[in-house]
């Protein structure tokens, strides 16, 4: 038995009625919902690990008043941190463990949503590829240039709205995109229709979003829309000391301001 599938099959005898984890897939690892100790030995955690299970965490379907444990990456850590940042964690009916890089595999399990936010503090948040070669492409552009760019991108999209679906920090009850009266964005693909609702998606994730890439990878068409989220982390973290992937102490940057805040953004 692995230190994972241990810690599963004791939590389990004490109590807990799921772990969320991830098992073996056709195409790597996927989320997998552990209810018995038989079943622990499917769990896994490598690298492949992607998906965010802070996602699931606020189903209240999966989730109802038991005890649920996740196994959390960092990504899904970072998520948890956030949301807790938000009220939407009820602390005493969720476990969090993980499985530390630095031990070979060792369980660490947190006291709670303190001892994760120091544990993140100095966990750096990976770039991905695909989001450098973005940096680059579109540092050479113009103002005009990178808004083609973007507007083609979003012609793109189905509005499948994968991306929301696969996103920890997206936990409206009702979405905008979905209210019909009034109708504010089209639900349909549509030119202004898409850039509405793209822009609607990154302005409500700014100083949320903790960067986890789901949205991007879920997306059928693979429009990079993550890259805009990451970028606004980037822009928040100069202009207001924003560490990505940690609450802000001091309230969310979009709905808190000190008299002194630069206003040099106005143009
Ligand atoms: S990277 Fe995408 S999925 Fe992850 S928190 Fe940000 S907006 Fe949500
Ligand atoms: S996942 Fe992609 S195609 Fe689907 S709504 Fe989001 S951006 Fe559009």
């Amino acid at each position: 038995m692995n230190k994972l599938e241990e810690k599963a099959v004791s939590l389990l005898q004490s109590g807990v009625k799921l772990i969320l984890g991830y098992e073996k897939g056709d195409k790597g690892a996927r989320p997998f919902f552990c209810h018995t100790p038989e079943d622990a030995s499917k769990l896994i955690y490598d690298e492949h690990a992607t998906t965010n299970l802070a996602t699931y965490i606020l189903k209240p379907e999966l989730m109802g008043h038991d005890k649920v444990a996740v196994c959390a990456t960092l990504r899904t850590l970072r998520a948890i941190a956030q949301l807790a940042s938000e009220n939407q964690i009820k602390e005493e009916n969720l476990i969090v463990f993980t499985i530390t890089e630095e031990g070979n595999g060792d369980v660490k399990e947190f006291s709670g949503i303190d001892e994760i936010n120091s544990y993140l503090t100095d966990k750096e948040l990976e770039v991905a590829q695909l989001y450098k070669e973005l940096d680059e492409k579109l540092s050479g552009m113009s103002r005009e240039e990178k808004w083609s760019f973007w507007v083609n991108e979003f012609s793109r999209c189905i509005k499948c709205y994968a991306c929301r679906a696969a996103c920890p920090l997206c936990y409206c009850t009702r979405c905008i995109t979905d209210v019909n009266r009034p109708q504010w964005i089209d639900p349909w693909p549509s030119p202004m229709g898409n850039m509405e609702w793209q822009i609607n998606r990154v302005m409500h994730m700014v100083g949320r979003c903790i960067g986890c890439g789901a949205c991007t990878k879920a997306c059928p068409v693979g429009i990079p829309i993550g890259y805009l989220s990451r970028k606004m982390l980037n822009d928040l973290s100069e202009e207001f000391g924003y560490i990505p992937g940690q609450a802000m102490k001091d309230g969310n940057s979009l709905s808190t301001f000190k008299p002194e805040d630069k206003e040099n953004f106005i143009h």
